[in-house]
């Protein structure tokens, strides 16, 4: 029996690490999750796939575990999802941030570079990087000038993402992705936060939902949608980076306004306004052109806004009501 496609995937214990492993094994790949050593691992996202995905330790912080797993799993499709990923956190620990979401791609790459050249890497590059964007929808051309310092970590490791392809020859694909949510997102992240509390107040186990900025608009698509994307991209004859995105947007309030409504509810009667909740720089609006993806990957989003309010509402209620 010949070889199987292998890849090895950081950030396997989040939420895209999880669909797109899932999605890869599902096609008959070899799938190793690259998963960090914590004293209290709950990697609830990756429990399903059971002993089909292979775990390895290592961490975004250490070079010499990052070599030492490209070596030995020798892949053909490197995915660095890992990050600190969360905004608000980048601006209390923007060291820290910088040191994972920036440098830990700088060690990806490195250890590619010294221990596996062949492997085609895919890093997750953001809208972040937008941030104060011009035009009404951003594409591959649209300039960067990130808000946060997890969007300018992650310009730092796309910018570097390309620089190994055009100095060392590596096959490096930046995917700049605009958000992506499901029932498996962190609750910590707005949309989740919204479907969580709707479930939650519908159940009775709460009262009311504390949010900040309700009229910023973002382009929200599904993460399974998005995860068939970076394969996608790895699989292109010349790596290039691409825009994934849904090219719609909508406003924070259009989602717990759905999302409530889905429930019978109306998010007025129990939403109420933080201060402190507001982002110390906004971005107010994100909408991307994926016009390249559809036309080179044949890319498109099957699930539509409605229909992701839907499924992380009815995941939550499921999930909350047991
Ligand atoms: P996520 O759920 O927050 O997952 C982040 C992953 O990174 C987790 O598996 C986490 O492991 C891991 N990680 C953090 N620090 C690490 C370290 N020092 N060493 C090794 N692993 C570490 O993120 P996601 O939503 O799946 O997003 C995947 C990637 O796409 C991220 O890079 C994110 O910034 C980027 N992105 C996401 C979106 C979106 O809308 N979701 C949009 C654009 C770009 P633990 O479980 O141990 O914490």
């Amino acid at each position: 029996m010949g070889r199987r496609p292998t890849a090895l995937v950081t950030g396997v214990t989040g939420q895209d690490g999880s669909f797109l492993a899932e999605q890869l094994l599902a096609d008959g790949w070899r799938v190793v999750g690259v998963q960090r050593r914590s004293a209290s691992p709950n990697p609830w996202r990756i429990a399903h796939l059971g002993d089909r995905l292979e775990r390895a330790s290592a961490d975004l912080l250490d070079l010499g575990s990052l070599l030492s797993v490209i070596q030995q799993v020798r892949p053909d499709h490197v995915y660095n999802l890992a990050a600190q990923s969360f905004v608000p956190t980048s601006w209390e620990q923007p060291l820290l941030t910088g040191e994972v979401t920036a440098l830990g791609a700088a060690r990806v790459l490195e250890a590619v570079r010294l221990g596996w050249p062949q492997a085609r890497v895919y890093q997750a590059g953001s809208s972040e990087m937008f941030g104060l964007a011009r035009g009404s929808a951003q594409n591959e051309q649209t300039p960067f000038h990130p808000r946060s310092p997890y969007g300018v970590a992650k310009v730092y490791a796309h910018h570097l993402a390309v620089n190994y392809r055009e100095s060392h020859g590596l096959f490096v694909v930046g995917g700049i992705l605009f958000n992506h949510e499901s029932e498996r997102r962190g609750e910590e992240f707005v949309t989740r936060k919204i479907s969580r509390a709707a479930a939650r107040i519908k159940l009775g186990l709460q009262q009311h939902l504390q949010l900040g900025a309700m009229d910023v608009r973002r382009d929200w698509g599904f993460a399974g949608d998005y995860t068939r994307a970076m394969r996608l991209m790895l699989e292109q004859d010349e790596p290039q980076d691409l825009v994934i995105a849904t090219g719609q947007d909508w406003s924070v309030q259009d989602f717990a306004e759905r999302a409530f409504a889905e429930l019978g509810l109306r998010w007025q009667d129990h939403v109420r306004h933080d201060p402190g909740l507001l982002r110390p720089a906004e971005i107010q609006r994100l909408c991307g052109d994926a016009s390249e993806a559809r036309r080179r990957l044949g890319w498109a989003p099957e699930i539509d806004f409605d229909g992701l309010v839907r499924r992380m509402v009815r995941a939550d209620l499921a999930r909350e009501g047991r």
